[in-house]
């Protein structure tokens, strides 16, 4: 496995590979990887004769008053993670490398990325569809690899991906817990050891919610108190968004619809004030 810091030499390899008939896989990451990537790079080898994981914090899809600064940077341990995993290349370049000073070209989706976290981070799904388009220009990839436990990202590249006719495959890996349910982030770092104690409410809250709807609840307001009881009105929790929307569209529904909902939170810890996003398809 090797590391590629240069955008030019990792597209040259890149459209090497291509033109001898290989089949690209990549893996687009912010790095900090835990299990939830690894299962990423798993699905990307079954899939591809190369497997390129990008590590890169992309500051178009920060707002000013987010966590980029702090957001953690740990390429050695990630390298090695990747090498156990059957990467080939691990690509990390720096942003003034990937983003010229004076760069004014954007991918802009207008309609998946609206709601939930477009609603809270108006530039955010701009910065992360210009970050992956750019990268599929470095990388030629087959196909690529995402996590539902960023469902509407999901939803966003793969209306992009229609659209633009990007010749990628995307691949939607089904989210990684901890055993005690909570979805594996490179934010749970930030937790205290009092949130991060409750913080598995979250997931237990969605839980409660899909076994209602299979119990025939399809009353948005009726879902939102079953998911805010299992917080047990706890002032280390407060719900950013609650929303029940298409599954495809990531659109507001006004009533569920089983199997074709997506039941999407995202709730800040108050203590530290980190954000936690989470989903359950109901
Ligand atoms: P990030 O480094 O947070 O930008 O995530 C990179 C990729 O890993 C995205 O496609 C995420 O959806 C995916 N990912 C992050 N956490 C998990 C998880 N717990 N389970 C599955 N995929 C994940």
């Amino acid at each position: 496995m090797e590391t590629i810091h240069l955008p030019e030499e990792f597209q040259k390899i890149a459209l090497k590979a291509r033109a001898a008939g290989k089949k690209i896989a990549l893996v687009p990451t912010m790095g900090n990887l835990h299990d939830g990537h690894a299962s990423l790079i798993d699905i990307a080898r079954k899939n591809a004769d190369l497997v390129a994981v990008s590590v890169f914090v992309n500051p178009t899809q920060f707002a000013p008053n987010e966590d980029y600064d702090k957001y953690p940077r740990t390429l050695k341990a990630d390298e090695k993670l990747c090498a156990e995993h059957g990467a080939d290349i691990v690509f990390a370049p720096a942003p003034d490398a990937i983003y010229a000073k004076d760069a004014s070209t954007f991918v802009v989706e207008n309609a998946c990325s609206q709601g939930l976290c477009g609603r809270y981070r108006p530039t955010h799904f701009r910065g992360v569809c210009t970050v992956v388009n750019l990268l599929f220009n470095l990388a030629q990839p087959n196909v690529a690899v995402f996590g539902q436990k960023d469902a509407q990202q999901v939803a966003v590249l793969k209306r992009m991906v229609r659209d633009l006719h990007i010749p990628v495959e995307i691949i939607v890996a089904p989210i990684v817990r901890e055993g005690d349910g909570l979805a594996l982030s490179s934010r749970n770092k930030y937790l205290s050891a009092r949130e991060r104690a409750v913080a598995p409410q979250i997931c237990a809250g969605l839980n409660a919610v899909k076994c209602a709807v299979s119990e025939g609840v399809v009353d948005v307001a009726k879902a939102r108190k079953i998911f805010e009881e299992a917080l047990h009105a706890n002032p280390l929790f407060e719900t950013q968004y609650f929303e029940c929307v298409d599954a495809t569209t990531m659109s507001q529904l006004s009533e569920i619809v089983p199997r074709e909902t997506l039941v999407a939170v995202a709730v800040f810890m108050t203590e530290t004030r980190t954000r936690l996003i989470d989903n359950i398809r109901v």
